[in-house]
């Protein structure tokens, strides 16, 4: 592991009573990531900077701390994440991570869960927009600007589980039939879908907390609770039970408004069943702004709503805790076109964004948002948009971060 000592200047990011207090100087660790990590961080890097330094003239500025994981920990120091990685991201508690390959064999679970579990980062946060001029599969990709906040800990991921045939999965079906009457079909394999009332009311306050902060209109619950009363039907009375406690004189439930003037000034709450939500952001795409949801539906919704403002190549992510924040790019590693400064690097770069505006430093987000919508404008991009877009001017991964610094506003 890189040591401190190796750079000077940067202070630690604290929590002060559970909001940040970030330093003009903050330290921040960096995973580069394996595949076109080497590329699209390289990449990212660059635009960050640029925008910290164009919105705030030289005085804050972010000193980067590289900390390892994936192949090149594996490379170093024998391990695919090392015990230092976890207790940088809890020490520093804001860091930015590329994709990382999920070594294949051996009973490997994924890098990424292992971080967001180990780290407790509870709440995946993907805001899903269009970018004029992306190619869209709908008519107005426009209309749709929504932020999701998916369960990160429970449901049925939560990988209680036990395999057809197997003496487990056979006791858990004697435990029900003997104790509930229960029959299941004796060569099933079974999960557990847990849900909790402290899980569903930390990632709701947090998107109750995030609409109130960018003065969105609205919170979405969307869950199955028609169907699955006491897991996702619980999962949205807690979330009405959590707005009403905690943010009652600043949020309205949908089913209380009577007068169109009832909701003036606050943030309404309403819920919307998950197979109804999927024909929602297509057919009424602009009714809905944050939404929250447990995390299997946010699994299919966040995917499916990205496809819609034209794919997982310019979304990004968050994954969010109340003791560390872990930002990255949602793609994975593509490792055929790894090192060639070809792919595009704008999930990582709008992960970044997203990063910064959670540091408090919201108008670098903004000019990294403007630098994208210019370079977008002016057709000059990478391969993966190039090659939708008439009249595109091919661009490497390295010059669409310049193209990008270039269309940040100087004013
Ligand atoms: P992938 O790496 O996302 O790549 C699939 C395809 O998506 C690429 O061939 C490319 O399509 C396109 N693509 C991905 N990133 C792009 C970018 N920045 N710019 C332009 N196009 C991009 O998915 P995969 O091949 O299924 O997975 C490879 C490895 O990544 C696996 O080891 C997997 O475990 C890991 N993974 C990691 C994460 C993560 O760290 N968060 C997430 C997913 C997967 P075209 O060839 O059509 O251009």
């Amino acid at each position: 592991m890189v040591s401190e000592k190796s750079f000077s200047g940067g202070d630690r990011i604290e929590i002060d009573g559970g909001a940040l207090k970030v330093p003009d100087n903050p330290i921040i660790p960096f995973i580069e990531g394996d595949g076109i990590g080497v590329d699209i961080w390289a990449a990212s890097k660059r635009v960050f900077d640029a925008a910290v330094e164009r919105a705030y003239g030289g005085k804050r500025k972010i000193q980067w701390f590289e900390i390892f994981a994936g192949e090149k920990a594996n490379e170093k120091f024998g391990e695919y994440l090392p015990a230092a990685t976890f207790d940088a991201i809890r020490k520093y508690r804001v860091a930015i991570k590329g994709p990382l390959t999920t070594p294949v064999g051996g009973g490997f679970r994924s890098l990424n869960v292992t971080l967001r579990r180990e780290l407790d980062l509870y709440a995946c946060v993907r805001p899903v927009r269009h970018f004029n001029g992306v190619p869209s599969p709908v008519k107005h990709p426009e209309k749709l600007d929504v932020v999701i906040f998916r369960e990160n800990t429970e449901d049925v991921y939560a990988g209680i589980e036990w395999e057809a045939h197997s003496s487990d999965a056979a006791k858990v079906m004697k435990f029900l039939s003997d104790s509930f009457g229960v029959k299941i079909a004796p060569d099933s394999g079974i999960g557990i879908k847990p849900i909790s009332a402290s899980g569903t009311k930390r990632l709701v306050r947090r998107a109750i907390e995030h609409a109130l902060a960018h003065k969105a209109p609205s919170v979405t619950i969307v869950h199955k609770g028609n169907i699955l009363k006491y897991t996702e039907g619980a999962f949205r009375d807690w979330s009405y039970e959590l707005a009403a406690e905690e943010f009652g004189d600043v949020t309205i439930a949908e089913n209380n408004i009577v007068d169109a003037g009832d909701a003036e000034g606050k943030v309404v709450i309403k819920d919307r069943i998950a197979d109804a939500m999927f024909q929602q952001i297509l057919i009424r795409p602009d009714e809905y702004s944050v939404l929250a949801m447990p995390n299997l539906n946010g699994d299919y919704f966040s995917d499916a709503a990205a496809a819609q403002v034209g794919g997982l190549g310019m979304a990004p992510g968050a994954n969010i805790g109340d003791e560390a924040a872990l930002f990255e790019a949602t793609h994975g590693t593509a490792p055929k076109y790894a090192g060639q400064d070809k792919v595009n690097p704008c999930s990582l770069i709008l992960s970044g964004s997203m990063m910064l505006d959670h540091m408090g430093w919201s108008e670098a987000g903004e000019l990294i948002i403007d630098g994208i919508e210019e370079a977008i404008r002016q057709k000059t991009v990478t391969y993966d948009l190039a090659r939708q877009m008439s009249g595109a001017k091919l661009l490497k991964c390295s010059e669409f971060a310049t193209a990008i610094i270039d269309g940040m506003p100087t004013a």
